[in-house]
């Protein structure tokens, strides 16, 4: 196996456990090694760091799999993996619908499978990751009995790695319109041509921690997608629930999604948010429950300003529609946003909308997606309920 030297001075990330290595972290490497081998890495002294697979056309030109040195890195390592996934999610309560492998979180770098009942949407976000898919499908073809495994894999970073982006079945075709079942409600699921693996599965628990705030409340939700908060708001008694999105697709599966579980009192509406929040707050409408779930405005660090200034005019404008004593309900998905500075933004949008606030619930994304400290992408969701006053 080939050997991967890194520099002297190599970034306490690596030494604590983040998988990552960073192409300027690397001293020398063996020649010949061809993109998507398994290597072993080595700290400058000579002393095993982990194994892993390289690209050298990215960046980040190793992601570790392991540290074990005696861990053999071949079929059997993969199916292990992934049934070790399964059993985590079960033990943890999710067995419906779960994000089953949530990459580095699992000591899978750059593999996302998510499972919607019978049906599987997969994720291979880098080479090295990308050349295991036979081995992947078959894991899941011995751990589940898939009616449908689809593959989304038309995402702009496959193309750090030198990939094309693609999509299309990793099993027989099937019809990708599907149903799934969260919290005693359906929702169509349209995994060819949804939002990056078709929903939004992060929120499963947050979607549950409205319950009592929406009870005989007016709401509003905006960035709603196929409506799963506003749907939830509307069973769990909400007296009205206003949807909006700016994606018009979005909406009208919305609507079905209303339709579907027979909720009257429920619509939603094409629009961009920012305008019609402005507009609604002169034109004197009031709201019991705001939700918000944008999305993340930026993807890079250089222009993280522009994600601060993006979320706390959005969190303003919400605020001011809510009527005193109401909620706000607001999320945040990026990792560009730490946990303290979200925190900070909706402060300062309570400041400037000259309203007071109280944290009723702050928390993350549901279970299935781990946290693991120190791998700072893996901690990315915000979700947050105020009172405001
Ligand atoms: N809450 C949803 C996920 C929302 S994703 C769920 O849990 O399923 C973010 C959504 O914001 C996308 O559907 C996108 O179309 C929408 N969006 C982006 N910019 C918008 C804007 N300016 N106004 C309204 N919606 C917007």
């Amino acid at each position: 196996m080939s050997s991967v030297y890194l520099k002297r001075r190599i970034s306490h990330r690596i030494a604590s456990g983040h998988p990552w290595i960073f192409a300027n972290e690397v001293e020398k490497m063996d020649e010949g090694i061809k993109e998507g081998d398994i290597v072993e890495v080595f700290f400058y002294d000579g002393k095993f760091t982990g194994k892993g697979y390289i690209n050298p056309k990215s960046q980040i030109i190793v992601r570790l799999l392991t540290r074990n040195r005696k861990i053999e890195i071949n079929e059997e390592f993969f199916i292990k993996r992934i049934t070790q996934c399964w059993e985590y999610r079960k033990k943890i309560g999710y067995t419906e619908n779960c994000r089953l492998v949530f990459g580095e979180a699992d000591e899978l770098p750059q593999l996302i499978i998510d499972k919607f009942n019978d049906y599987f949407v997969i994720q291979t976000l880098a080479l090295g990751i990308d050349l295991w898919k036979p081995v992947i499908i078959k894991a899941i073809n011995q751990l589940f009995k898939p009616r449908g495994i689809y593959e989304r894999n038309d995402v702009p970073v496959r193309e750090l790695e030198g990939l094309p982006q693609k999509k299309g079945f990793l099993s027989e075709p099937f019809d990708t319109k599907i149903i799934i079942y969260e919290n005693d409600l359906k929702f169509y699921v349209d995994l060819e041509n949804g939002q990056k693996t078709g929903y939004f599965l992060d929120q499963q628990d947050n979607r549950r921690a409205i319950q009592h705030i929406v009870k005989d409340a007016e709401v509003l939700g905006a960035f709603t997608y196929t409506g799963t908060f506003e749907i939830h708001a509307a069973h769990y008694g909400a007296r009205s629930v206003l949807g909006i999105d700016i994606s018009e697709n979005a909406v009208e599966q919305a609507n079905q999604n209303a339709e579907l579980n027979n909720l009257q009192n429920t619509r939603f509406e094409t629009a961009n948010a920012f305008d019609v929040l402005k507009q609604w707050t002169k034109d004197g409408r009031q709201y019991d429950v705001v939700m918000l779930d944008p999305p993340a405005f930026t993807k890079s660090r250089e222009t993280i300003q522009k994600a601060i200034t993006g979320y706390k005019e959005i969190n303003l404008r919400g605020m001011k529609l809510i009527r005193p004593g109401g909620f706000l309900v607001t999320s945040s998905c990026t990792n560009l946003v730490s946990p303290e500075l979200f925190l900070q933004i909706i402060d300062m949008a309570a400041k400037d909308a000259r309203r007071k606030i109280r944290q009723v619930i702050f928390q993350t994304q549901s279970a299935d997606h781990p946290v693991i400290w120190g791998i700072e992408n893996t901690h990315y969701l915000k979700f947050l309920i105020v009172e405001v006053q």
